[in-house]
C-alpha cells in the first residue's frame, strides 16, 4: 500500500541556527496523521539534522548528488557521503536544477541508477512548463520526462521511487494547478507506469503535488484519490505553516 508522505525542501534558505530552531519547532508540533514527514536542508546542515530527528517520524532528505562514485567533480557531494551520515533519500530533477544547472533526464537517469545503487530512495522532480500547458502539451512532456529518466528501471527498483509532479507554473508561484488538474494528471501518471510495470507497481508508488501547497489549499488537494502527499517549497519554512499541511490528510 502506498504511503501518503508530505516532504519540504527547504532550498538554500536556513543556516546552521535557523536549520535547528526550525527542526525543533517541527518536532515540537502535534503531529496528527501517520503521514511521513520528510525535510530537505542545504548540504552543510544533513548531518545535524539527521541528530537531530533520531527516533523522530521525520526524514532528512538531500536537494541533490552528483553521478559519479567520487572523484575530481569540485563542489559535488557523492552518493556514498550521504548515506555515511545517515542520509537515505534523495530529491533529483527539481525544476530549479533542471532549469538554473541544466540537469536532463538524461543526466538524472544516471543519478536516478547511482542513488538506487547505494540503496538510497528517490523523490524524483518532473513537470510541464506553462508554455506546454497552453499548448495543452503537458501529458506528453510528462510522459517523455518519465520515461527518459525512469522507464530504464526494473520492476522491483520502483520501490525506491517516490514520484513529485510539479507544474513549473505553479512552483513559487502562489498559481496551484487546481485539484482537479493535479488528480487528473496524477491518474494519468498512474495508469502510465501501469502500462509498463503493471498495476501493482502503479498502485504502491506514492506520487506527490507540489506547487504553492499551503494549509488552506492541502486538504482540498490531498482529498484527490492518486495524489498522496505533497513537495513543499515556500510554506515547508514556517513549522506551523508545514504540519497543517501533513496534518490535511
Ligand atoms: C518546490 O519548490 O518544490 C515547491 C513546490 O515550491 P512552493 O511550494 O514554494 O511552490
Amino acid at each position: 500500500m502506498r504511503k501518503n508522505i508530505v516532504a519540504g525542501n527547504w532550498k538554500m534558505h536556513k543556516n546552521h541556527t535557523e536549520t535547528l530552531a526550525l527542526l525543533e519547532d517541527i518536532i515540537a508540533q502535534k503531529q496528527e496523521t501517520a503521514t511521513e514527514i520528510v525535510v530537505a536542508p542545504t548540504f552543510v546542515n544533513l548531518k545535524a539534522a539527521v541528530d537531530q530527528v533520531t527516533g523522530k517520524n521525520i526524514t532528512v532528505a538531500a536537494q541533490n548528488m552528483h553521478q559519479a562514485e567520487g572523484g575530481a567533480f569540485t563542489g559535488e557531494i557523492a552518493a556514498s557521503m550521504l548515506t555515511d551520515i545517515g542520509v537515505q533519500t534523495v530529491i533529483l530533477g527539481h525544476s530549479e536544477r533542471r532549469a538554473y544547472f541544466h540537469e536532463t533526464d538524461a543526466l538524472l537517469a544516471s543519478k536516478v541508477d547511482t542513488a538506487l545503487k547505494h540503496e538510497m530512495r528517490v523523490i524524483f522532480c518532473f513537470g510541464e512548463e506553462l508554455k506546454d500547458r497552453q499548448k495543452n502539451n503537458h501529458f506528453n512532456i510528462v510522459e517523455y520526462q518519465l520515461r527518459d529518466a525512469l522507464f530504464h528501471l526494473k520492476k522491483e527498483d520502483w520501490k525506491s521511487i517516490i514520484l513529485a509532479y510539479e507544474p513549473v507554473w505553479a512552483i513559487g508561484t502562489g498559481e496551484t494547478a487546481s485539484p482537479e488538474q493535479a488528480q487528473e494528471m496524477h491518474q494519468f501518471i498512474r495508469e502510465l507506469i501501469a502500462k509498463v510495470y503493471g498495476t501493482e507497481v502503479a498502485d504502491n508508488v506514492s506520487i506527490l503535488y507540489g506547487g504553492s501547497v499551503k494549509p488552506d489549499n492541502a486538504k482540498e488537494i490531498f482529498s484527490k484519490p492518486d495524489v498522496d502527499g505533497g513537495l513543499i517549497g515556500g510554506a515547508s519554512l514556517k513549522a506551523a505553516d508545514f504540519l497543517a499541511i501533513v496534518n490535511a490528510f
